[in-house]
């Protein structure tokens, strides 16, 4: 009995000959111009009953990363963690917000660059996701880098005219100090923030605190003098978003003690990295980082001395219908 294989064979051979003795043209693979279509820029998952939506706000490549976001570490350590994590010299970079629906408020954790070079991308993220940026109760801040605050408003206008802003007491004096001296970021900052001032919607805590619920921040200063981790929980789930902690997952987690770029407390943020990285992978809770590879969202797997990051399952939901 002949097998499946030689079936279809002999039925291929049929159709080319019968197609040939008809005057067909042979069928060909047909080419098609690159569909230059965008990614999405927002994924969507849920926590317990919360949603949690990351926004991407910029992409771009960035030659020499890896020199210029690690100037300290030797020519060997570059060598052996390249050669290990297949991490290329020019890399793409991610800034990343994440919207957190708990069913009663809606959190934005960042705001992005705003709208400068390639940032700004998560106002049309935040409505291909489904939002407006009115719907937004509260924006809590991790720290008030430019990519993080820029998108907050625009030439005094608020981006997010409903939301509080909160963020760690110890963060906007540096910017204050800078801007009385004319410093241009710190004139920036000040900018960004102040018509949330002027509205009375900026609100300040100190170190840990609990909002409400399902949320609360984390003191995890060193890459700022104010840094914030905010975490969520619902139904026993929970994810941490770590800021400005991580900037390059591949680097950080293989050699813990790598220091990072404009670190306020370089010790400071070492120690930290030492304790919350155990700490992260023994519980196995969900973390969210600002500039790592979109989505941004995984575990910690350790391997003693070093971690690996285990990146989420994607997943289509919630949006299945
Ligand atoms: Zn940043």
């Amino acid at each position: 009995m002949p097998s499946l294989i030689h079936k279809l064979s002999a039925l291929a051979l049929c159709c080319a000959t019968l197609s040939a003795w008809l005057g067909y043209p042979a069928p060909a693979m047909a080419s098609a111009p690159l569909a230059k279509v965008r990614n999405p820029g927002f994924y969507k998952m849920m926590l317990g009953k919360f949603e949690v939506t990351a926004l991407l706000d910029e992409n771009s490549p960035w030659p020499g990363q890896l020199e210029e976001l690690f100037p300290k570490m030797s020519a060997e350590e570059k060598a052996s963690v390249r050669s290990r994590t297949h991490l290329s010299a020019n890399v793409d970079f991610s800034t990343i917000a994440f919207l957190v629906n708990t069913g009663s408020k809606l959190i934005l954790i960042d705001a992005g660059g705003g709208r400068v070079e390639n940032y700004g991308q998560i106002f049309a993220n935040l409505q291909a996701a489904g939002y407006l940026p009115e719907q937004v109760d509260d924006v809590f801040i991790t720290h008030m880098h430019p990519d993080h605050i820029g998108g907050l408003s625009d030439a005094s206008r608020r981006n997010f005219p409903n939301a509080t802003v909160h963020a760690d007491q110890r963060e906007m004096p540096q910017y204050q100090a800078m801007a009385a001296k004319n410093n241009a970021t710190g004139r920036t900052v000040l900018a960004k923030i102040t018509p949330y001032i002027d509205a009375g919607k900026y609100q300040t805590f100190n170190g840990d605190t609990t909002f409400y619920p399902g949320l609360r921040s984390i003191a995890s200063y060193g890459h700022s003098d104010g840094h914030s981790f905010y975490a969520i929980e619902s139904d026993g789930q929970k994810m941490v978003f770590w800021g400005d902690f991580v900037v390059n997952e591949k680097v950080q987690f293989d050699l813990p003690d790598s220091i990072p770029p404009g670190e306020r407390d370089a010790q400071a943020g070492i120690v930290l990295r030492r304790k919350v990285f155990g700490e992260a992978a023994r519980h196995g809770y969900l973390i969210g980082g600002a500039h790592m590879p979109f989505p941004g969202v995984g575990r910690l797997r350790s391997l003693g001395s070093s971690y690996v990051f285990v990146a989420q399952d994607y997943a289509a939901l919630p949006n299945r219908s």
